[in-house]
């Protein structure tokens, strides 16, 4: 079977991203890299799909990634709206003139992509709560528009029915992670061409650490489990990502972990759905002109 992952962040460690996006500061550490890749390499993988980073670190590793066997996709770096989530890591537009030249910029950079972050993350200590504010729909289309139009894909973090169903209706080619979907939005989702990364190690790894309730991880991950076999069994497009660099969730481990996640929820016909989601992601992600 194919191995790869859909949603990694080769910045980051699992352990500590300020110390992380420390290393790879002033250039990016080819050494840290390499040695990640040649661990990828080493299980197998065989593609491997980043969400980005401005300090060139996804870049960097899709130009060795090759070397090592790799087919590796990057948006260069992830885009956010000003004073909303993902900024750590990407870069911040406040209007659509600045929206439009941070694509600009992914195009000269050689991203193979476009990253949006359109909510912001669960929160691991309560049931039902996303962080931040989700992008709204009519802001949503056109930015996802605006990237159609330059030959670019789009894959949209999104949390909870809003931002997800926003994220559907402009046209997302994948949807990241997709926490707490109403039956309506994982309809939405089968009926779209859009390909869900349910990265479900994300939750499942915090279990037992004593960082975030248990009270709170275990109904989550089963929720999100339920959801990912009623989104399978409407026909939706599934795909394994694992956020790996995630706290917790470390680069090649993470790829087992989120299989064995996806096959509680999936069962027998787990590799048949993944490897349709994978085969979608792979053709779609790369430059289309
Ligand atoms: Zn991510």
């Amino acid at each position: 079977m194919d191995v790869l992952d859909c949603h990694i962040h080769m910045i980051l460690d699992g352990v500590d991203y300020r110390a992380a996006i420390d290393r790879h500061r002033l250039a990016p550490d080819d050494g840290l890299i390499r040695a990640r890749l040649r661990d990828y390499a080493a299980l197998g993988v065989t593609y491997l799909r980043d969400g980005g980073d401005r300090w060139g670190v996804g870049l960097r590793a899709k130009a060795l990634a090759a070397e090592y066997g790799i087919e590796y996709r990057t948006p260069a770096f992830n885009i956010c709206r000003a004073g909303h989530y993902g900024a750590f890591l990407g870069e911040s537009f406040a209007d659509l003139a600045e929206y439009r030249r941070l694509v600009a910029q992914v195009l000269a950079l050689g991203g193979d992509f476009i990253k949006i972050m359109a909510s912001g993350l669960m929160d691991f200590h309560a049931f039902g709560v996303l962080t931040d504010t989700p992008c709204d729909a009519p802001l949503l289309s056109e930015l996802v528009a605006v990237a159609h139009d330059q030959g670019l894909s789009v894959m949209v973090h999104a949390n909870g029915g809003e931002a997800v169903g926003a994220a559907l209706s402009a046209g997302a080619d994948s949807i990241e992670h997709g926490a707490y979907l109403p039956a309506e939005t994982l309809a939405q989702l089968a009926a779209s061409q859009a390909v869900w990364v349910p990265t479900l190690v994300t939750i499942g790894n915090l279990r037992g650490l004593g960082r975030f309730p248990d009270t709170v991880l275990e109904p989550l991950l089963a929720l999100q489990q339920e959801n990912v076999a009623l989104a399978a069994k409407l026909g939706a497009r599934i795909a394994l990502g694992t956020d790996a660099g995630a706290y917790a969730v470390f680069h090649g481990p993470a790829i087992t972990q989120e299989y064995t996640l996806l096959r509680e929820a999936l069962g027998d016909e787990t590799d048949a759905i993944l490897a349709r989601g994978a085969a979608a992601i792979r053709s779609r992600f790369r430059r289309q002109h």
